[in-house]
């Protein structure tokens, strides 16, 4: 079988560049005589790759010197305990905002150790939209606000950050990380599994402003707490090595484009092909209200369960996999992050158009 245009949302493509050079680079980087999954993280040659990834992923996310970059491991599930955890050091209450699945869970994980007030949800549409804020409903004194700025499974983004004031803001950027230029200045965490935007599944990127380091509960584990990993710049215990290798390469790639703006550029280029055709067409439906449209993520259906059932399959049979949609939506969605080429997108409109005069 050939490669495919793989539109999973995680784990989720590769740059091609960067496969290619890990494959050349397997059985002895940069003659060490040995992969960088059998060196020591102790190593000079690790200490390399760590420290240059931590360098390119500053440099591309311009991010400020009193923030620290740490590489951990537990996916984004992890963060939703870290973050109550680190940062309920006062009121120990938190506001969320409720727009999907993974909010949920940060959510129900924040409340086992403080007080969350959820400020507002769309789950009463099956989260197509980003909710309306409304400041007076905002905790004065909360410890930190926190938002899922990309809804994975739902397709849905926020065209505008919520203003929080001296309230730390917290995202969960899992599947937006690196899609488009982020002003990190306003932001007091941002997360994120890299298994969409990133890297291989078993690193976590954290972000995270050095003052909000160092008041963790009392009853934090020691691998929970940001101050462990801050301390031992992410060497505390064996970090997850290989991921981080493949981060840098990634980063590096990133770079070689001409950056975030230029990812950017292209992601949106991409997304309006795709919701162009959608908003042309009689018989596929976006399932997002417009204005908060996922460049990511994007989920569409046909007339019915069955043609959806069908289009899955033959795409499968077309190169075009992985399109089904989450348990909880039904449908399609097609997940379209910065290592899907723009050539993969024209093929699934392709296929769409194809599909459609078959089944209409
Ligand atoms: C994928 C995803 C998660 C879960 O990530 P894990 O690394 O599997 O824990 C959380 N939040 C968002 C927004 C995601 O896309």
């Amino acid at each position: 079988m050939d490669r495919v245009y793989n539109f999973s949302a995680g784990p989720s493509m590769l740059p091609l560049e960067v496969l290619q050079k890990a494959q050349k680079e397997m059985l002895n980087y940069e003659n060490s005589g040995m992969s960088v999954m059998e060196m020591s993280h102790r190593s000079k040659v690790f200490d390399e790759i760590i420290q240059g990834a931590e360098e390119v992923l500053r440099d591309i996310m311009n991010i400020p010197q009193n923030y620290k970059v740490l590489f951990l491991q537990g996916g984004a599930s992890t963060q939703f305990a870290m973050i109550p955890l680190n940062l309920f050091r006062n009121s120990k209450k938190a506001d969320y905002v409720n727009t999907g699945q993974w909010s949920k869970k940060a959510i129900s994980e924040a409340k086992k150790y403080g007080t969350v007030n959820v400020v507002a949800s769309s789950e009463d549409t099956t989260f197509n939209y980003i909710p309306d804020l409304d400041k007076s409903t905002f905790s004065p004194d909360a410890d930190y606000f926190h938002i899922t700025s990309n809804n994975t499974i739902y397709g849905t983004r926020y065209v505008e950050l919520p203003d929080t004031g001296d309230v730390p803001l917290v995202s969960d950027m899992s599947s937006c990380i690196l899609s488009e230029p982020c002003d990190v200045t306003k932001f007091g965490v941002i997360y994120a599994g890299a298994q969409k935007n990133i890297g291989p599944a078993g690193l976590t990127v954290v972000i995270i402003r050095e003052d909000l380091i160092g008041h963790a509960m009392d009853i934090t584990p020691t691998m929970l707490n940001y101050k462990t990993h801050a301390d031992n710049n992410s060497l505390y215990n064996t970090p997850p090595t290989y991921g981080i290798y493949i981060a840098k390469l990634v980063f590096e790639w990133i770079k070689e484009k001409g950056g975030l703006a230029e990812m950017e550029k292209i992601n949106k280029e991409k997304a309006n092909i795709l919701y162009d055709f959608l908003d042309n067409s009689s018989f596929y439906k976006g399932t997002v209200v417009p204005k908060y449209r996922s460049l990511m993520n994007i989920p569409f259906v046909t007339p019915s369960k069955e043609l959806d059932e069908k289009f899955v399959k033959e795409a499968t049979a077309n190169g075009l996999v992985n399109l089904k949609g989450h348990r909880t939506v039904g449908g399609m969605r097609a997940s379209i992050y910065n290592a899907m080429p723009i050539e993969g997108v024209k093929a699934l409109v392709e296929f769409m158009k194809k599909f459609e005069m078959e089944n209409r």
